[in-house]
């Protein structure tokens, strides 16, 4: 029936499904620390970083996992994972980071400097001795100059390429990147190390691609393979291979309910079905004379195969050209794996909580709920990610109101575009103010990466969240978490 609610339900771990089951706790901790509000589990954090290095234990590789920073600001999240012990590390892109990573408890040798650096940032990683993931060989100039200046120790670089061709040099990746090196201008980029023998010790090179393609990722690899050997040719030492991040997330519980909305989006575009979305917006379709045109601008919400799983899969894969598995290849060249997870890393470590304020019906029959939250509170809609939230009631449903509903949410900016979804989303029943709405799994990029305060509304403050043996949450706010407890001890 096409007017049957178009669900997207979130795929929820036994952590966070225990945590929204709590509705008393959770609506304590908005009534204390405001709308909106979000909530983390650095629980989840370790117990995510342990799958990956079950992948390296199935490969029998060594190296280590980065978590990539950016994906959240959280404190808890990273002091709790410093605390895991020293197969994890941290990959920083900016001073910021890089203090908080420091302060948070990470060694130098625990942490890798990612992506295009400004003049303190690059001196601060070099006096501290963190390794430099070298994005091109301006960059390379510019510390070994620091280091010469300032009388620093030589750094370890990594040497991060990209624009990587098949062995045959016939295929190309299509996916270009603003960032690293060409991986074509490698005798160059080895020049400048060379020049600089004194100052940069070359461990290796690394790769970052923005894709959910293994296929693309395999190319890669594999040229950063032969990048090693190359190294190895030019009398240097390699024995690291960053293979950096993108193993993603599959955010939606149901792939059928993922199906129904995509297809019932392309019917909606091409008009042979009433909008899904606010003012008919596309995701990046429209219709052109009855035709289908453009492409679909969203992140694959369901995905099969993800994080842990994504990087187990990429290393049985055989390299392009070669036919033997990546992760042998790695074995024998008894090279370390580094990865540089950031959404993976992320996965269901974290819930973002509104406050309905407000319920209307247009005089087209159309239900407008008003969050105590704006769509930079929860940027889900900017990074892709189409996910139902989870009614948290305040009190039991008045009687009667258990029907399923459409809305579109609204956000708290007098802005016409301050929608925290532009998608009409289907809730089991029409909320009332008081209630709360639970965004599941926006701890990676969906969390903060966005927030602004626009309008002087208020920026989410962010709780850590633990659970008891006997199941009852604790909670402290996200700066005043470390992963000991009061008294000292570890944490139960
Ligand atoms: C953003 C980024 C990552 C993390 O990417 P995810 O898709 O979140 O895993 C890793 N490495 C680099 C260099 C990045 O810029």
């Amino acid at each position: 029936m096409s007017d049957a609610p178009l669900y997207l339900e979130p795929r929820l771990a036994p952590r966070p499904t225990a945590l929204l089951a709590d509705g008393v706790f959770l609506h304590m901790l908005v009534d204390a620390l405001g709308s909106p509000l979000n909530v983390v589990l650095p629980d989840q954090i370790a117990e995510n970083a342990e799958r990956f290095r079950d992948v390296y234990r199935r490969h029998s590789l060594s190296g280590r996992i980065f978590f990539a920073h950016k994906a959240n600001r959280s404190s808890a999240l990273i002091r709790h994972l410093a605390a895991t012990g020293p197969g994890t590390g941290i990959d920083v892109a900016s001073l910021g980071e890089l203090q908080h990573a420091l302060g948070a408890g990470f060694g130098a040798d625990r942490i890798v400097a990612t992506g295009p650096k400004d003049p303190e940032f690059l001196w601060l990683a070099l006096l501290t001795g963190v390794t430099l993931n070298a994005d091109s060989a301006g960059e390379l100039e510019q510390a070994a100059a620091l280091i010469r200046t300032h009388g620093l120790r030589r750094v370890r670089v990594l040497l991060r390429l990209s624009g990587f061709g098949t062995p045959s040099g016939v295929r190309r990746l299509s996916r270009r990147s603003r960032f690293g090196s060409p991986a074509g201008s490698l005798d160059r980029l080895l020049d400048t190390v060379e020049r600089h023998g004194d100052q940069l010790e070359p461990i290796g090179v690394a790769y970052h691609l923005d894709t959910t393609s293994p296929d693309e990722k395999a190319i890669a690899f594999a040229g950063c393979l032969r990048a090693m050997e190359e190294l190895r040719l030019r009398g240097f030492d390699p024995r690291a291979l960053d293979i950096g991040g993108g193993f993603g997330v599959g955010y939606l519980a149901h792939a059928a309910q993922w199906d129904r909305y995509t297809t019932a989006l392309t019917d909606a575009v091409l008009g042979r079905r009433p909008p899904l979305t606010w003012g008919g917006h596309g995701y990046g379709l429209h219709a052109e004379g009855g035709t289908l045109r453009g492409t679909l601008g969203l992140y694959p919400a369901h995905r099969e195969v993800t994080g842990a799983a994504y990087l187990d899969d990429l290393l049985s894969r055989p390299a392009p050209g070669l036919d033997r598995p990546l992760g042998t290849l790695l074995l024998e060249g008894l090279y370390d794996l580094y990865t540089e997870p950031g959404r993976a890393l992320t996965d269901q470590c974290g819930i973002s909580l509104a406050r309905v304020l407000d319920v209307r019906s247009t005089d087209g029959g159309e239900h407008l709920v008003r969050l105590a939250m704006n769509a930079g509170d929860v940027s889900l809609e900017d990074h892709g990610v189409l996910m139902d939230p989870v009614l948290v009631p305040r009190a039991p449903a008045p009687a009667g109101a258990d029907a399923p509903v459409g809305v579109h949410l609204m956000g708290n900016l007098c802005l016409e575009a301050d929608l925290v979804t532009r998608r009409t989303v289907f809730l089991p029943r029409l909320p009332c103010p008081g209630d709360l709405l639970a965004f599941a799994n926006t701890a990676g990029y969906c969390m903060d990466f966005g927030a602004t305060r626009a309008q002087q509304q208020p920026v989410a403050r962010k709780a850590a969240v633990r659970r008891d043996g006997d199941g009852s949450w604790h909670w402290c706010l996200d700066e005043q978490y470390w992963p000991i407890t009061r008294t000292g001890g570890p944490q139960a």
